[in-house]
């Protein structure tokens, strides 16, 4: 079990989500040192230690409470859930919160030539994949009869040799799937990486970390979604510039040094602010428009 006074954070060791989870926690104002091969790494400036493991360690290390919090993907943590119920094993947890990266869905993919007339044409075949469980849900749960096989690795090939009629796999842009011959035929599940905890209370040393912890991610994501933009618009314009404003948000009007004919015009935008709202804007007689990134926010 954990100590009860640094929080413990289980995180994947290398792959797809460790950059973007190192990244994370860095924004969220923690010194870390991963260079070295030390599994359990302190962090220098907060109660805080970090545990790099494989992601499909993660939802086990949170369920039993040798981690207080885990970042992992939706898929491995459903499917540990899944196959832990079977097996009796601690299967509780809490999805504290969706991340957003690491997005991706599993889906079921067919050889090109393959004559796919809907799910019923998958009944009988046997399916190559690393989420057994998953497959199987879905599989009951559209009353569909199939057979898979189990891979850890290079799930793709397995039509070409011989082993599996298609796969079920985790895709994000589907170049894998068209380099290996393949065609996606159903999505099953959709996922991003995501902030767990075990359910257990945490004692009051930690509940007050996680909370800062939290608070601070919250403020990275929603700054990373954000821009602040700057412009100076023809003071008669105002009304005209604040409809332009994405997600119509309230800017804040400053006067500028000198002017009487335009005023400077700030607004944190949370949605995108595209090229044709700039053009639109300069077709009001705005200038000096600016699109910044956030790097961190508090509300
Ligand atoms: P590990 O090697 O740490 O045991 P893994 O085999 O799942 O885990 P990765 O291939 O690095 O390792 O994938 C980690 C996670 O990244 C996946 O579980 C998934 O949530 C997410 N992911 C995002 N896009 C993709 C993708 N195109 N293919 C595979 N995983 C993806």
């Amino acid at each position: 079990m954990t100590s009860s006074k640094r929080l413990t954070i289980a995180m994947q060791k290398s792959g797809r989500l460790s950059d973007d989870t190192q990244a994370l926690l860095k924004r969220c104002g923690l010194k870390l040192n991963l260079q070295d091969r030390r599994l359990l790494a302190h962090v220098a400036n907060m109660p805080i230690d970090i545990m790099r493991v494989r992601s499909s360690d993660i939802p086990g290390l949170v369920m039993d409470g040798v981690c207080d919090i885990g970042i992992v993907g939706d898929n491995t943590l459903e499917e540990a859930a899944l196959e832990r119920k079977l097996l009796g094993s601690n299967c509780e947890y809490i999805r504290t919160k969706g991340l957003n990266f690491g997005g991706c869905r599993l889906s079921l993919a067919m050889p090109e030539e393959f004559n796919y007339q809907g799910i019923e044409s998958l009944n009988g075949l046997r399916f190559a994949t690393t989420y057994p469980q998953l497959l199987k849900r879905y599989a009951q749960e559209n009353n569909i009869d199939i057979d898979f096989c189990l891979l850890k690795g290079s799930v793709e090939v397995a039509p070409r040799v011989g082993l599996a009629d298609g796969i079920c796999d985790l895709v994000s842009t589907g170049a894998t799937l068209e380099a290996n011959g393949l065609k996606e035929v159903e999505v099953i599940y959709r996922s991003t990486a995501a902030l767990i905890q075990n359910p257990t209370p945490l004692s009051g040393e930690k509940q007050e970390i996680f909370d800062t912890l939290l608070q601070r991610m919250q403020g990275v994501m929603k700054a990373k979604e954000s821009k602040y933009i700057m412009l100076h618009a023809p003071k008669d314009k105002i009304d005209q510039v604040s409809e332009l404003m994405p997600g119509k948000e309230t800017p804040t009007v400053l006067p500028l040094a000198g002017r009487d004919d335009l005023v400077a015009v700030h607004v944190v935008a949370t949605e995108t602010f595209f090229w044709e709202t700039m053009e639109a804007l300069k077709a009001l007689g705005c200038n000096s428009i600016l699109v910044m990134p956030i790097e961190k926010m508090m509300e």
